[in-house]
């Protein structure tokens, strides 16, 4: 992820911080989930699957646990992820867009990875995760677990629930896009490269006005979720995340603290089209030398997530997708 934007919530980040310095040593005595994690790979029940998401994530990060853009493990996610896709790709709905982005370090090859499900209205529900790792944090031991991994697994799952589930509406198309960190320090020119570029090409051969909401999920798989009421997103896919909630029980975990966030969802928004950052930014201990808690920290790492909220942002995504194809 993403950039705060503007400081209106500085007063709910200094509660935080004080409320949160606790939570280091609750989470140390917490005995590990990982021992509960061991048991066989989950079944395929066609049910979207919370451990399966979470199973997939360690062996994506297993696969790829530096996956900055020009590196051996960049390259090693995309087939990962490609990998988890052949039945689509034997259909033609795997998409590899490829391009070259001018960023601070020279001009860079990034791929956007695109699965699509067709359904049997006219019109596209997307859903977007970025799956590299931050540049700029590629000589320290950072592996976005939360940041990038989970939500690419999230995505996949999402695919295997598709494939048993087509949609009886709108189509619905997975992006795994690319360059969403900063090259060097962010900035509108300096973010966002794989969005920027697929809602120009988009825009320029008329996918974009087929799309009626464009979903970003981000840092979804924090042990304590706290999904954020993005403020620039579009109100009424608010209201249907809050909805969405509701009817999975999942209240809780939405909406408690609201806030800008720069993601994903503006280079759609800015071109008109209903978006939402669907993102839990309040990720770890927020400490002095920590302001920003685990995110952007090598302790973003696989102990910090949990199957738990794999399931609640899986069981979100699908109830979305029911709500979208409601609201016409
Ligand atoms: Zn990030």
């Amino acid at each position: 992820m993403t950039k705060k934007r503007g400081a209106s919530r500085s007063t709910l980040r200094v509660i935080l911080q004080a409320v949160l310095l606790v939570l280091p040593f609750a989470a140390m005595v917490a005995p590990s989930a990982v021992v509960a994690q061991k048991a066989a790979a989950p079944k395929a029940t066609g049910k979207f699957s919370g451990k399966a998401a979470y199973e997939l994530t360690k062996q994506f990060l297993a696969a790829a646990p530096h996956r900055w853009i020009g590196s051996p493990g960049h390259a090693k996610a995309e087939e990962f992820i490609k990998s988890h896709f052949t039945a689509e790709a034997a259909k033609g709905n795997f998409e590899t867009d490829s391009f070259m982005a001018s960023t601070p370090a020279g001009l860079l090859s990034m791929k956007n990875l695109i699965v699509k499900y067709p359904g049997k209205k006219d019109g596209i529900i997307v859903i977007a995760s970025h799956y590299e790792t931050n540049y700029p944090l590629r000589d320290i031991d950072f592996v976005g677990a939360n940041d990038g991994a989970a939500t690419s697994a999230l995505l996949i799952e999402l695919g295997n629930y598709l494939r048993a589930h087509p949609p009886e509406g709108y189509s619905v198309w997975l992006v795994f896009d690319d360059g969403e960190e900063a090259i060097q320090s962010w900035s509108a020119r300096d973010s966002l490269y794989g969005t920027r570029h697929l809602a120009a090409k988009w825009s320029q051969d008329g996918t974009l006005q087929k799309v009626k909401a464009f979903l970003v999920t981000d840092m979804l798989a924090d042990r304590d979720l706290d999904i954020l009421d993005e403020t620039q997103s579009t109100p009424w896919l608010r209201d249907l995340l809050r909805k969405a909630a509701a009817n999975t029980n999942h209240t809780a975990y939405v909406g408690q603290s609201s806030g800008a966030e720069e993601d994903d969802h503006l280079p759609f928004l800015s071109r008109g089209v209903p978006s939402l950052d669907i993102i839990d930014v309040n990720y770890g201990p927020h400490t002095a030398s920590s302001p920003d808690g685990w995110h952007h920290t090598a302790e973003d790492t696989l102990d910090k997530i949990s199957a738990r909220s794999l399931q609640i942002s899986g069981d979100l995504m699908v109830e979305m997708i029911r709500l979208i194809n409601q609201h016409g």
